[in-house]
């Protein structure tokens, strides 16, 4: 079945889409394997997606990605959705080969609200402390992509690091020691109107040698252990307790990353923060100020 839930705070509404799992992912197509499990492999789809259970992945279609005849070429491809009507990403493609691979640093992708962004962390549960990344789609070892807002979707650092990053330094591996192409396409998978991502479905497949040094067709749960998430808005806390849906789903301050104030999410100045500039935070007062933040004069948070 399939969960929708509107962006308005509706509390049943809200407890129903963390309860039910959706099994349906409406935004990924389901591809069509070219040869069915072998092995007796666990013939998992999109469609029959298990819950997460302790790995951060599972193997879809028998592992094999679904690339056309025609698309194995050696020409570098790269492409991205337009965003949908709530900000969404889509689906990410590319033929990579090194002629793609970045030859500069990482510039900042500070400015980029992927839909659902939140800066929140858990300190005692997270040992990078912050629950979200800027989470690459085609991560930027690969295609040299940074601050693309059709490429930055909001993740767990246990999708980012646990679950995408093995398979992408893979790809990254093959393509330097070979020089050989690599089709790739990195699908973020929305449950209704959500805003946070419930997974990424990862394929690849290299194209100069059919396959024999790359392919896989992975969906990474984007999930935190540890902590529940609101997939309709962003909103997480620690798992077990109580939700914050209870003191409205208010953020506890905004920020104004340019001025480094923060204000109370009612303030009369928060509307007149730029909006590169303006970002929600579950993080406390004593954590802020720790950050070099100062609370606004106006507001006194
Ligand atoms: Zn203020």
């Amino acid at each position: 079945m399939l969960t929708r839930i509107s962006n308005q705070r509706r509390p049943t509404a809200v407890f129903a889409g963390i309860l039910l799992f959706a099994l349906l992912f409406t935004a990924c197509a389901s591809p069509e394997p070219d040869k069915p499990p072998q092995n007796g492999e666990a013939a998992v789809t999109l469609e029959t997606l298990p819950e997460h259970d302790g790995a951060p992945y599972v193997v879809l279609n028998g592992n094999v990605p679904a690339f056309s005849e025609g698309e194995r070429t050696a020409t570098a491809v790269e492409e991205y959705s337009p965003l949908d009507d709530l900000g969404r990403c889509g689906p990410a493609y590319a033929n990579l080969c090194p002629e793609l691979m970045p030859t500069e640093e990482r510039e900042a992708i500070g400015s980029v609200k992927p839909t659902g962004w939140q800066t929140v962390r858990y300190d005692d549960l997270i040992s990078d402390k912050y629950l979200y990344n800027r989470c690459h789609l085609i991560g930027y070892q690969l295609a040299g992509e940074n601050a693309n807002k059709q490429n930055l979707i909001t993740g767990t650092r246990y999708l980012n690091v646990e679950g995408m990053l093995p398979f992408e330094n893979q790809v990254a591996d093959y393509i330097e020691e070979t020089g050989n192409h690599v089709l790739y396409r990195v699908t973020p998978c929305f449950t209704g109107e959500e805003l946070v991502a419930r997974g990424v479905q990862m394929e690849a497949l290299s194209v100069e040698d059919n396959g024999a040094g790359v392919a896989f067709n992975v969906y990474c749960y984007n999930v935190q252990p540890g902590i529940t998430i609101d997939y309709a808005t962003g909103d997480s806390w620690v798992a077990g307790e109580e939700p914050p849906e209870l003191n409205g789903g208010t953020p506890s301050y905004i920020l104004n990353t340019n001025s480094k104030k923060f204000h109370r999410p009612d303030c009369a100045n928060v509307a007149s923060i730029k909006p590169q500039n303006r970002d929600t935070t579950g993080e406390s007062r004593t954590d802020l100020l720790a950050r070099g933040y100062s609370p606004c004069g106006a507001c006194k948070p």
